[in-house]
């Protein structure tokens, strides 16, 4: 087959495309960073409320508060919920370290619960089984801490039910899906809490660290506004709980302001170009599926190598050609060093989560990535599997 010549940018293709985007918009954040550096409100300045305001407004939730980063705004949840030592805490094997971090933080137990095989997320029978897991070694079932692995929700309507029925909270760590949708509900909207992060790749990034946190319940917003700044009550030095400083900089969301206005357009071009790998590559790989009636914001392209295929030579040959490739996530957190000594769902494995840690494969994709691009990571991928 022939292969498709791109003029490539220094001879490779960006991962995560964040120039072009800057460059689209960089007179706007120029002038909202000077406006920053001339008023010098740097902590808690005017944009930080503005930003609240409009991350509230877009995800149709009644409060929406900043923080440090994703991981911290986790752990103003698990502050919030007041979880410590006895609690057990259900997540995915399969995610981000943070996840499953900061249950640890506050001597609580996670529980590792095993994920869908066609959607990656938390798989509601093993959430059960972990229930009754956690039940079993005399913990307390406490909370959920689910995840919308790689831009999708995860299966709400299911962890609801059971978190009802066995009277837990829940929380969606959405820093990777911020902007999807779950049958008709905004992320953002679902669940006690919802947690987001502004790294710079996520889908919605600042160029630092940032993170957010939503909910509707006026008494748990209270709370988190306190502790994020060391447990304030009625004035500064009235300390009243433990908190931490969890604060976003004013500058990180002054940039934030600019950004989620071309967050609406670039969600639809990063669903267009998902599309388009999928299209083009299905017939080869098992494909990401999105549930029914339900966005994916797209965090990363993340499908399914066959069996027969040595991952590694895969990257390695892709790479000579200019295409970046990564692997997200080659350990589950149940088999990580500093984490394998917490329980998983039912005492013994998680097959999915182990199957998917030795197969998943995630490509470039960006909300500026072009067709021409996609083309040659398409037609090299296929060179390379056929
Ligand atoms: C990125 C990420 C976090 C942590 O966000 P930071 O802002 O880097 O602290 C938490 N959970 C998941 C699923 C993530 O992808």
């Amino acid at each position: 087959m022939s292969q498709v010549k791109i003029p490539l940018k220094n001879g490779t293709i960006d991962f995560v495309d964040l120039a072009t985007q800057q460059k689209k918009i960089r007179s706007e954040l120029d002038l909202a960073i000077s406006r920053v550096l001339d008023h010098g409100g740097y902590i808690m300045g005017p944009e930080v409320y503005a930003f609240e305001k409009q991350m509230s407004d877009f995800c149709k939730t009644k409060h929406a508060i900043t923080c440090a980063n994703g991981t911290d705004a986790i752990a103003l949840g698990l502050m919030a919920k007041d979880v410590g030592a006895g609690d057990a805490i259900f997540v995915p094997s399969f995610t981000f370290v943070a996840t499953a971090e900061v249950v640890v933080w506050f001597g609580a137990t996670p529980i590792y619960v095993d994920v869908c095989e066609d959607t990656y997320n938390m798989c509601p029978e093993s959430l059960n089984l972990a229930i009754k897991t956690a039940r079993d070694l005399k913990l307390n079932p406490k909370g959920i801490i689910a995840v919308d692995l790689f831009g999708q929700p995860a299966d709400y309507d299911a962890i609801d039910i059971i978190a009802k029925q066995n009277n837990l909270w829940l929380i969606c760590d959405a820093a990777q899906s911020f902007g999807a949708t779950y049958k008709g509900r905004d992320v953002g909207s679902i669940g006690d809490m919802t947690t987001t992060s502004f790294y710079p790749a996520k889908p919605l990034g600042c160029y630092g660290d940032g993170g957010a946190i939503f909910t509707q319940d006026d008494h748990l917003a209270d709370i988190i506004k306190s502790v994020r700044v060391h447990g304030q009550g009625s004035h500064k030095y009235d300390n009243i709980r433990i908190g931490m400083n969890g604060r976003l900089d004013t500058l990180q969301a002054a940039i934030l302001i600019e950004k989620l206005k071309i967050f609406p357009k670039e969600i639809q071009a990063r669903q267009g170009a998902a599309n388009y790998y999928t299209e083009h590559l299905q017939d080869l790989v098992s494909c990401p599926k999105v549930l029914p009636n339900t966005t994916s914001v797209w965090a990363q392209y993340t499908f399914r190598l066959p069996k027969s295929v040595n991952r590694n030579e895969l990257m390695t040959k892709l790479k000579t050609f200019g295409i970046p490739t990564v692997v997200y996530y080659p350990i589950p957190l149940h088999q990580q060093t500093a984490y394998k000594k917490y329980p998983v769902a039912g005492l013994k494995s998680l097959p999915v989560s182990e199957a998917l840690a030795q197969d998943v494969l995630s490509l470039p994709i960006s909300g500026y990535i072009s067709r021409e691009t996609q083309d040659f990571v398409i037609e090299n991928l296929r060179d390379c599997l056929e």
